[in-house]
Formats: C-alpha cells, sequence, structure tokens
C-alpha cells in the first residue's frame, strides 16, 4: 500500500509517497528522508498532506456517521483499520470530544516512527560520507595530496537525493577527470 505523506527529520521535509512493505517503511518519500534521518531520532510523517484533518471533521462533526468510514474518505480504509484504535474509529462523528478530534488530527499529522533497522549495505542506493571534495581538486577531481590519484562519483562525499542526481554526479566527475588525463 502506498499513500502520499510528508515526511520530515532535521528541518528537512519531502512530499512523496511512503510505501508500507511487508518489512516496514520505504518508498520515494523514506529513501528520501533517510540522508537526514538519525538512527537515535524519529522521523515525523504527515499521512493528511494537503488536509486540514481537525477542520473536516469540524465541519461533519453534527454527523452521525461512523468516524472511520468518515477516514476512510481521505486514507485507504485497510490503512484506517489498522492504524486508528478501534474506541476511536468505532465513535461516529457526532460523538467524538475535542480531546479525540485533537487525538486522532495528531496521530494522522504527525506520526512519529523511531527505526531500530534499516535494509542496510546491500539494499542501500547512495552512500553518505567518502573521500571530501576539500581534498580534490574541483575542475579534475584529482587529488591535492597525491598527484595523479582522481576519485570520482559514489566514492566521494557527495551525496544527491533522488532524481538522477548521483548518476549526474558520477558522470560529471567522471568525465572532468578523464578530460584532465
Ligand atoms: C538499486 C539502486 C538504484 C539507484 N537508483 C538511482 C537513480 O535512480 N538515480 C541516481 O542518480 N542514482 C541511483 N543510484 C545511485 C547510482 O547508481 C550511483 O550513485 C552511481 O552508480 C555511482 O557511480 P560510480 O561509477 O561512482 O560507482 P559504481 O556505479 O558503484 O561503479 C563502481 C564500479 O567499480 C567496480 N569495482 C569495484 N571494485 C573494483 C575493483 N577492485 N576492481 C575493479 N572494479 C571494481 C564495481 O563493480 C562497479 O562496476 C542507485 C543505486 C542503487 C544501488
Amino acid at each position: 500500500m502506498s499513500l502520499d505523506a510528508t515526511v520530515s527529520a532535521a528541518k528537512h521535509s519531502f512530499r512523496e509517497n511512503i510505501l508500507f512493505t511487508h518489512r516496514g517503511l520505504s518508498g520515494p518519500a523514506i529513501l528520501q528522508i533517510s540522508n537526514y534521518w538519525k538512527k537515535s531520532e524519529p522521523i515525523s510523517i504527515n499521512l493528511t498532506a494537503g488536509k486540514d484533518v481537525t477542520a473536516l471533521i469540524q465541519q461533519n462533526r453534527g454527523r452521525s456517521q461512523k468516524t472511520a468510514n468518515f477516514l476512510a474518505e481521505l486514507l485507504p480504509q485497510r490503512f484506517i483499520e489498522q492504524f486508528v484504535d478501534d474506541g476511536l474509529s468505532n465513535k461516529p462523528l457526532n460523538g467524538l470530544s475535542d480531546r479525540d478530534i485533537e487525538r486522532l488530527a495528531t496521530n494522522l499529522s504527525d506520526w512519529r516512527v523511531k527505526f531500530s533497522v534499516t535494509e542496510g549495505w546491500d539494499r542501500a542506493e547512495v552512500t553518505l560520507g567518502g573521500v571530501s571534495t576539500k581534498e580534490l581538486s574541483s575542475q579534475t577531481m584529482e587529488s591535492k595530496k597525491v598527484p595523479g590519484l582522481y576519485f570520482i562519483g559514489e566514492v566521494i562525499d557527495v551525496t544527491g537525493w533522488l532524481g538522477g542526481y548521483n548518476f549526474q554526479w558520477a558522470w560529471a566527475s567522471g568525465h572532468a577527470a578523464g578530460s584532465s588525463i
């Protein structure tokens, strides 16, 4: 199942799809935010990107519709069944207290997820870190310390977002080095 969401960590946010897999969370938004994720800190996921859930519930508060059915108009039903606790999802909209609404809105707009493990090196797409750009000529990629030694691409401390930037960097730095040899 995938959902349009805004994920945030360390003052960076991405609005893309998140994907629920049988192993955990993945998808473009999760891959993007992994560049900024610190193991000890949670990321925040807004599952109602672009929608004000509090305002939507308030507008419909007079209705006797079950909360789960109302939320299923905003998010997939299967997700709501798993995510919202039965105590709240079974209540009718006109039975929700202000505190219930606040709890629902917070859970859906600021879901804090603390990851314990990643898929690891074998499944990683890019690396953070590497040979410092300060140690290299930006014209030729040649080491400043060891003449004749060149570094290009992934092995340098340059990491791009999704969107082809890492390929672009590998090709551009390779071209720069190749042209100077
Ligand atoms: C699954 C996946 C998906 C990706 N998707 C994207 C994407 O959509 N867009 C994007 O921009 N980037 C993407 N990337 C990142 C991108 O592939 C890398 O940033 C880029 O390939 C780095 O190029 P490179 O030439 O520096 O290194 P590499 O492509 O890793 O090339 C290094 C080469 O050196 C060879 N090698 C290693 N050791 C030795 C040795 N001792 N002797 C001889 N040869 C050796 C390796 O076999 C390899 O062929 C993805 C990466 C993965 C893993």
